[in-house]
């Protein structure tokens, strides 16, 4: 049990999800970091929150499963006794052109991306309605409004994403819950490290304000739309991107 604030974060052990849990907790949440395959890296993220005098724990779970997901969260709130804040940020990428794509590509990407945050909500938000309120902030992304070629399964997962948020958002409202969206342009994360210079270099010409994110830059976003100052916005999408969507 604690008195502080319990935030579940997806996918915290690298890039933005990292980032996101280490804003929380500067915050004053207990942070409860989830990761698939990276437990070292997730056991740094904690050392890292409790070396700056924050709380964290650490929760192994595959978010496309949908049992996982229900212990996971059962455990949150069996360790806790509450759950305040629950950022969707787990997410992966299978690129390749439509007439390629193989199907269990289009699929593995839809289960993590999408489904992934259905899973979550899904047992988070019983709690949520419970405590008759509670944060919730799906990881969305500037290709889920624009489309990107070499990207049909990911942009669909991330469109997705937003026609989940504002459901969730009406659906849930009446009890004090938010739910929205950040839509991330190009942040500097292993997952945009892949790609070749040549196209970092032509993709920073379609960022008006000329360079990739931050990680920080996101997790700042997150840190406001899970705050007090935000209770009054709910099902939006907060484009995180340079001004790329424009
Ligand atoms: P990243 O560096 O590749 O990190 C992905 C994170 O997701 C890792 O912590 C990974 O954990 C976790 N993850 C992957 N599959 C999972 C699963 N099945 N269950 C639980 N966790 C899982 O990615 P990122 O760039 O930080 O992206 C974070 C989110 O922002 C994603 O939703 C992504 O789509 C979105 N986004 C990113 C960008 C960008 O430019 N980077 C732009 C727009 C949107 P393990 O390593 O432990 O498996």
């Amino acid at each position: 049990m604690t008195e502080k604030k319990v935030a579940v974060v997806t996918g915290a052990s690298r890039g933005i999800g990292r980032a996101v849990a280490l804003e929380l907790a500067g915050r004053g949440n207990l942070v409860v970091i989830n990761y698939n395959g990276s437990a070292e890296k997730a056991e740094e993220v904690k050392k890292e929150i409790e070396a700056a005098g924050g709380e964290a724990a650490l929760q192994q779970c595959d978010v496309s499963q949908y049992a996982e997901c229900e212990a996971f969260i059962r455990q949150v709130i069996k360790d806790y006794g509450r759950l305040d804040i629950l950022v969707n940020n787990a997410g992966i990428t299978r690129d390749g052109l439509l007439m390629q794509m193989k199907e269990e590509d289009f699929d593995r990407v839809l289960e993590v991306n999408l489904k992934g945050a259905f899973n979550t909500i899904r047992f988070a938000a019983r709690q949520m309605l419970k405590q008759r309120s509670g944060r919730i902030v799906n990881l969305s992304s500037v290709v889920g409004l624009r489309g990107n070629g070499g990207q049909v399964n990911y942009s669909a997962s991330k469109a997705g994403v937003i026609g989940l948020t504002k459901s969730a958002a009406k659906e849930l409202a009446s009890r004090g819950i938010t739910v929205n969206a950040i839509a991330p342009g190009f942040i500097a994360t292993d997952m945009t490290d892949a790609l070749p210079d040549a196209a970092k270099d032509a993709l920073k010409k379609e960022i008006p304000l000329g360079t990739f994110g931050r990680p920080e830059d996101v997790a700042a976003a997150v840190g406001f739309l899970t705050s007090d100052a935000a209770s009054y916005i709910t099902g939006q999408v907060l484009c995180v991107d340079g001004g790329m969507a424009m």
